[in-house]
């Protein structure tokens, strides 16, 4: 993250004067894993140069947008995206490159935190390396992930967040992921997969899988594993997600029920690789940055077209999307963030 100020100035931007505060950056959708959950490696769009991308950079400098986060597919697939950390570092915006951890070397974190990365988030679903390799389609990915984690810890110096997808698959694991992310010095990230039990209601980039679905016999289970990561969070172990996103996961669990006072479009958004624009991840794109961006998101016709989209949707358990909503809104959980990165800064966390 950079500075507390950067940051309270991207929230009142928000807030106040219709800025979007966080943007995912898909850099590219070719990735080495396979993932059950989805869709993003089946596609192949073409990728923007590093040209179009500073291109990019300077509509989203001029609408004010605050964070970046890299990601695709897998970005480090890019050869390179040490420069367009750099480029995007130059232009100021507070950047998190997200990977699935299986390519990270020293050399690559060496060159990325030179060119200014400062956060990453790593996905890490299962210790169970044979679920992980059934889950990833691939083989050895836990022992490579852990690699990764530490070749972070070692050279980065913001937060490095791992990712857990909570499915049917991996609910009554998660206090020992959180002790296993916790014991190397990172943060851990749980949110439901965007998996709902009726498949038309899947996105562009979510995919689906019977078996990471829960049944309903899981219920208790669910309840006593929440009931624990939030006594953990209690003792201040290394869990990013605030109590409210906590909380409103386990009411999902409970009722089936996810809809929000989503500001998709508005507060965030997401670019593809060819930069194609569209108000989240469940939409295929639907402008691009290229074509007139800066002017057509502060017109209207925009406001309209992605209101009228938000109210087709259901809804989401989409942590990034929902985060950002309850940093912006809930005085509680920017206390509770503010805090969360005191106890970064001071290493007043679980020991
Ligand atoms: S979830 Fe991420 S790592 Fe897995 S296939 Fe999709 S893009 Fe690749
Ligand atoms: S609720 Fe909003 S962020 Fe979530 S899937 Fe729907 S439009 Fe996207």
């Amino acid at each position: 993250m950079k500075t507390a100020m950067e940051m309270a100035l991207g929230l009142i931007r928000a807030k106040y004067f219709s800025a979007p505060f966080y943007v995912h950056f898909y850099v590219t959708e070719r990735c080495n894993l396979q993932c059950k959950m989805c869709n993003i490696w089946k596609r192949k769009s073409k990728e923007m140069i590093l040209k179009e991308i500073e291109q990019s950079a300077k509509i989203l400098k001029g609408l004010k947008a605050q964070h970046i986060v890299i990601t695709g597919g897998e970005p480090l697939l890019r050869p390179d995206i040490s420069d367009i950390v750099m480029l995007l570092n130059d232009y100021g915006f507070s950047i998190r490159l997200q990977t699935n951890g299986t390519l990270v070397s020293e050399a690559k974190i060496k060159a990325l935190t030179k060119a200014g990365l400062q956060n990453i988030t790593i996905s890490l679903d299962t210790l169970d390396q044979r679920k992980l390799d059934w889950i990833c389609g691939s083989k050895d990915i836990l022992q490579k992930v852990e690699q990764s984690l530490d070749i972070a810890a070692e050279y980065m110096k913001g937060f490095i967040v791992v990712n857990i997808a909570v499915s049917g698959i991996n609910i009554s694991e998660l206090p020992d992921i959180i002790r296993f992310v916790h014991s190397k010095g990172a943060y851990a990230s749980i949110v439901p997969v965007h998996l709902q039990p009726d498949k038309s209601d899947q996105g562009f980039c979510y995919g689906y899988h019977p078996k990471m679905l829960f049944s309903k016999e899981a219920l208790p289970e669910i309840e006593k594993v929440y009931a624990e990561i939030m006594k953990m969070k209690t003792k201040a172990y290394r869990i990013i997600n605030s109590r409210k996103f906590l909380k409103v996961s386990l009411d999902y669990f409970r009722t089936g029920k996810y809809s929000w006072n989503c500001r998709a479009g508005e507060r965030f958004f997401v670019i593809y690789p060819d930069g194609g624009v569209a108000p989240c991840d469940i939409f295929p794109p639907l402008f691009n940055i290229k074509s007139n961006f800066l002017e057509r998101f502060r017109s209207d016709d925009y406001s309209e077209s992605v209101r009228h989209l938000r109210e087709g949707c259901s809804g989401c358990m989409i942590g990034c999307w929902r985060e950002t909503n309850l940093f912006i809104d809930d005085w509680a959980t920017r206390m509770e963030q503010m805090q969360l990165y005191l106890r970064k800064k001071t290493g007043t966390h679980h020991q």
